[in-house]
């Protein structure tokens, strides 16, 4: 099987993001935190930021639990235009208040250009939604962005459409990006998405960006999160961004599929026995993609 060489064919036009000898791996640097150097990163919090108390007892959790950085959406997708969007700046303030209390980096959604301004003023990683991965002007704003931004995999696209919008950001001038698997479409409805969890080895394979897993939108099911968690550790995983609340059941959004605090300490006591497995990724061809050109 030559999978490893199509591979590089396939993604090397994607030139400023694609692995290639020389660049192996791309380290984003938050305050003293490092994703993509080898430690696992954790980012954990609500979806929607709803209230000060809500957030605050989240990142106060999360933090003991070992997270490194608060997860929250101030500005909300939704599947439907009619449910909460989100607190907006007023979420923002809450989200940099929660990370003055606790110390943890901030990570929150920007839907448009023209609110990447005011976004970056507040958060430490711009999140770019499954909804919004083809917002060219979004991207090419966040190109001009000094923060680094995280781009999730639209919930159709191909890993080759991924590398694509990750380019235009490098190529407007912003070289800080994430990777996100999320889960995507299939004809399965057990879950709410299929986590593609072989895109993490393709990824780390073909482009030198870091690689997190969302666990949480990748599944839709509370109880499959710290499984899935754990293959995401295994798989070599930079990190994770998972939902978490301290009340599940009453959250404005996502309910379903996020954890409670007491389950999200769980999940992080049980993931230190899975990080030690992740496998490397530092050279061009790695063992695990050689054994799959003998096939
Ligand atoms: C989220 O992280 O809350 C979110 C809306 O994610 P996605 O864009 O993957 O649906
Ligand atoms: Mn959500």
């Amino acid at each position: 099987m030559t999978t490893n060489s199509q591979w590089n064919g396939q993604f090397s036009r994607f030139d400023l993001v694609a692995k290639t000898a020389e660049r192996c791996r791309t380290v984003i640097q938050i305050g003293e935190l490092t994703i993509g150097a080898g430690s696992f990163v954790v980012m954990a919090g609500p979806c929607a930021v709803e209230s000060e108390r809500q957030l605050l007892t989240t990142a106060e959790a999360v933090a003991a639990a070992g997270a490194h950085i608060l997860r929250g959406g101030a500005f909300k997708p939704r599947s439907s235009p009619y449910s909460f969007q989100g607190l907006g700046v007023e979420g923002l303030k809450l989200l940099s208040k929660a990370r003055r209390e606790t110390g943890l980096a901030i990570i929150t959604e920007v839907m448009s250009e023209e609110d990447v301004d005011v976004v970056a003023e507040y958060a430490d990683i711009m999140q770019v939604g499954t909804r919004s991965m083809e917002n060219y002007a979004l991207l090419e704003a966040l190109g001009g962005c000094a923060r680094p931004v995280l781009l999730k995999r639209g919930m159709t696209a191909l890993l080759e459409e991924l590398l694509q919008s990750a380019q235009v950001i490098a190529e407007a001038g912003n070289p800080e990006i994430i990777l996100c698997e999320r889960g995507i479409r299939t004809f399965e409805t057990a879950t709410r998405n299929t986590l593609d969890l072989a895109a993490v080895p393709v990824l780390k394979t073909v482009s030198h960006l870091p690689v997190i897993v969302d666990p949480s939108h990748g599944t839709g099911v509370r109880a499959l999160v710290p499984i899935m968690a754990r293959a995401a550790a295994v798989v070599g995983s930079d990190g994770l961004l998972v939902e978490v609340h301290p009340t599940p059941d009453k959250a404005w959004s996502d309910a379903a599929q996020t954890l409670s605090l007491e389950d999200f300490d769980e999940m992080m006591r049980d993931l230190r026995r899975y990080v030690p497995f992740a496998p490397a990724f530092d050279i061009l061809r790695p063992q695990l993609l050689a054994t799959g050109e003998t096939q």
